[in-house]
């Protein structure tokens, strides 16, 4: 039986492994794909402390030798449910089934989608999540992106940097996004809004090639960026408190309402979802089971 067992393996998961580690506790990192997380979809970071300019994969490379390099084991196993058992937790997981006096659920999240038909087909032939993944695929294309907050409203101006035109598409008749962002969409020639309308159909054969709209009209686009939030990883444990978008709501131990389990990174009640929140996160979750196990 571990002491610790984390799931997910990202920025959260990892630190919490190094805590855990350092305090001498047998600790398993269980990770669904790969780990480092959502960084592994980012060429630059620019905002973490003491590293004026990383890439992704390669503070999620440094991360994960760390961890490795204090004795955490890492397993490429999906995490289904957890259940109580006797003296901790059992984690089932797509392939093997793990038990743990303590649990720390750091698996972040992952992007909302639009729910349309062959939105999955698309996936990687015109439509994406990503636009600082993905936008460069598009230089000189034509592009749309879906949404109508912060993130839709910044992914446009990105957009508009690589693409000769950009379609900023959302349903209502004004973006929830406002201030100077929207100053500078309305100032870009690059972009143009289409509001007041949902996207109705995919249209395309090998690839994406536009964009049906609800109220008929037919856009020709290269690609589809769609910008509607995120959804936290937590369907795991039917007894976990979670808030009202489904994040998993724990206190500034990140001790959630089971004892025993606790939580980390995006996918918890957070204000501000970033690397150093995540990691932060990490530290205080692995202190917190450290203190519940001893
Ligand atoms: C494109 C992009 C760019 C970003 N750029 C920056 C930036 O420049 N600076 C910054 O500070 N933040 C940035 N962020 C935000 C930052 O990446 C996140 O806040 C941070 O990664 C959250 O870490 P986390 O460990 O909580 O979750 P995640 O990074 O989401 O990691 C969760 C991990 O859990 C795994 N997992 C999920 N479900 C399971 C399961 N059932 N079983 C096992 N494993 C599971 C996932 O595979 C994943 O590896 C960016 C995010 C994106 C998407």
């Amino acid at each position: 039986m571990y002491d610790i067992l984390i799931i997910g393996g990202g920025p959260a998961g990892l630190t919490a492994a190094i805590y855990a580690c350092r305090a001498g506790k047998k600790c398993l990192v269980l990770e669904a794909t790969a780990c480092g997380g959502q960084i592994l979809n980012t060429d630059k970071i620019t905002n973490y402390p003491a590293v004026a300019s990383v890439s992704g994969p390669e503070l999620a490379q440094n991360m994960q030798q760390q961890v490795l390099d204090l004795g955490a084991e890492i397993e490429f196993d999906k995490a289904t449910m957890i259940t109580a058992i006797n003296g901790g937790f059992s984690v089932k997981g797509e392939d093997g089934e793990y038990s743990a006096k303590s649990v720390i659920i750091a698996a972040g999240t992952s992007p909302r989608k639009l729910g349309l038909a062959r939105e999955d087909e698309f996936i990687g032939k015109g439509v994406s999540y990503c636009t600082t993944c993905d936008g460069a695929f598009y230089k000189g294309k034509t592009v749309a992106i879906y949404g109508g907050g912060f993130s839709a409203a910044y992914g446009a101006l990105y957009l508009a940097d690589i693409a000769d035109k950009v379609y900023l598409v959302h349903h209502h008749d004004e973006l929830r996004a406002t201030g100077g962002v929207i100053d500078a969409i309305n100032a870009n020639p690059k972009i143009e809004m289409v509001l007041g309308s949902d996207i109705a159909e995919l249209e395309g054969s090998e690839k994406l090639t536009g964009i049906t709209l609800a109220d008929g009209r037919s856009l020709e686009v290269d690609a589809l960026f769609v910008s509607i939030g995120r959804v936290p990883h937590c369907d795991f444990c039917i007894d976990l408190k979670l808030d009202d978008e489904g994040y998993i709501v724990a206190n500034e131990s990140c001790e959630t309402n089971i004892p025993g389990i606790f939580v980390a990174g995006d996918v918890r009640t957070k204000a501000l979802r970033q690397i150093v929140t995540a990691t932060a996160d990490g530290a205080a979750a692995a202190e917190a089971a450290i203190r519940f196990l001893n």
